[in-house]
């Protein structure tokens, strides 16, 4: 069954008695301009696509239509029987029943996309959850080729931010580190029912090969960069001997084997320059 706007949507929630909850960011896509695009961004011939939160399956469908299969982690049981009726087409559907952020992501991958050639993730997120799910998709090393998903605009800004710049934050190193990152396209709250307080956008983040920057202690480096975003405003020798405990005559000598000024702010420096600090801390 297609359910492309509200009054369909709302049809097929009603009918099983479906309430939103909150606490599970359940805002749903009713923009029927949006869902084809966000499948645009993963499919392909031969492409396995995991998503995350499926919801009533609107974007789901999308996926199933454009991707050789399709295996989508869901949390809210309730929503079993809305999925059954708006995903009843779609035979390359797989629903897991379960929190995303317990799923042992190395298998279901292995186990369910053996036969694509390629495995890419597509997710509309709770807000709360983005960042912690966006950074456990890039720690863990999976087999995928890039992921798209939408979210806060302002969380967009910042993890599309370029390194160094105003716009940065610790997020936008971390993401950074392990892919290319940019915004495809904005997505008004009126996109949602019920509409978020928040304006959204959809990024797409490419996995990379390899780090961009050669770091010999990658906990040391993201300790490094945490501290450099913590205190914002201080300058950098200060803010790392406070949040690292390490003493200010051995970080002075790090800096100026990696010839950066100890006064200048941790915020501004690039990916290169904290690689270097790191580095230099682990000699
Ligand atoms: N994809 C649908 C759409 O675009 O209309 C729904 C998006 S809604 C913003 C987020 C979905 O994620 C909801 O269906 C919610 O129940 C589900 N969800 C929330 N927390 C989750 C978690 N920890 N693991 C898996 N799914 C989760």
């Amino acid at each position: 069954m297609k359910i492309s706007n509200k009054k369909d949507l709302k049809g097929v929630l009603e009918a099983q008695g479906f309430s939103f909850k909150k606490s599970l960011g359940q805002n749903f896509l009713i923009d029927d301009t949006v869902c084809p695009r966000m499948a645009e961004a993963v499919s392909g011939e031969g492409v396995g696509v995991l998503e995350i939160g499926p919801g009533a399956g609107v974007l789901t469908a999308q996926l199933s239509h454009a991707c050789k299969k399709v295996v989508s982690v869901e949390l809210d049981t309730r929503l079993k029987p809305v999925l059954e009726q708006t995903l009843a087409d779609c035979n390359n559907v797989k629903i897991i029943w379960n929190d995303i952020l317990k799923v042992d992501l190395k298998t279901v991958l292995a186990e369910e996309f053996c036969d694509c050639d390629t495995i890419n993730i597509c997710a509309n997120l709770p807000y709360y959850i983005t960042s912690p799910v966006i950074m456990m998709l890039l720690e863990s090393q999976l087999p995928i080729n890039k992921i798209a998903v939408m979210v806060q605009k302002e969380a967009a800004d910042r993890l599309c931010a370029e390194v160094g710049s105003r716009a940065a934050g610790a997020v936008t190193v971390a993401v950074n580190y392990y892919a290319t990152a940019k915004t495809l396209f904005g997505v008004p709250r009126s996109s949602f029912l019920p509409p978020p307080n928040v304006d959204s956008a959809v990024i797409e983040l490419t996995l990379r090969e390899a780090p961009p920057v050669d770091v010999a202690d990658e906990k040391l480096f993201f300790k490094i960069v945490k501290a450099c975003f913590a205190q914002r405003r201080k300058i950098l020798l200060n803010t790392i001997c406070n949040t690292l405990g390490i003493e200010k005559e051995v970080l002075r000598k790090a800096l100026t084997e990696a010839n950066i000024s100890e006064t200048v702010r941790g915020e501004t420096l690039t990916m290169e320059q904290l690689a270097a600090i790191s580095n230099a801390l682990c000699e």
